[in-house]
């Protein structure tokens, strides 16, 4: 493969995150609809209900409620970044 198109696939994979921002922010926070299977068909929350809206919450700096929505967002965020990075740096080589 063309060591151009290597970066310019890097470059994407690293933009990616800020495609996040471009979706309505309240269309994460809306409690009107779910994708959680566990809670569409028994109407509970699930062990991971809470961690899209926590990761949201990061990403927006907003701590507080990162660690309101779901207190594993501690361990969750930081092992996404390092499969991210990992994702980037396995594209340029
Ligand atoms: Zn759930």
């Amino acid at each position: 493969m063309p060591r151009l198109v290597k970066y310019w696939r890097a470059v994407a994979v690293a933009l990616l995150p800020l495609a996040l921002y471009f979706i309505p922010r309240e269309s994460f926070f809306e409690h009107t609809h779910t994708l959680c299977l566990v809670h569409c068909l028994t109407g509970e929350e699930c062990w991971g209900c809470g961690m899209s809206r926590a990761l949201m919450s990061l990403m927006y700096l907003d701590f507080e409620s990162a660690w309101a929505y779901h207190r594993g967002v501690v361990v969750v965020a930081p092992v996404l970044v390092w499969l991210w990075v990992k994702w980037i740096y396995r594209l340029t080589k």
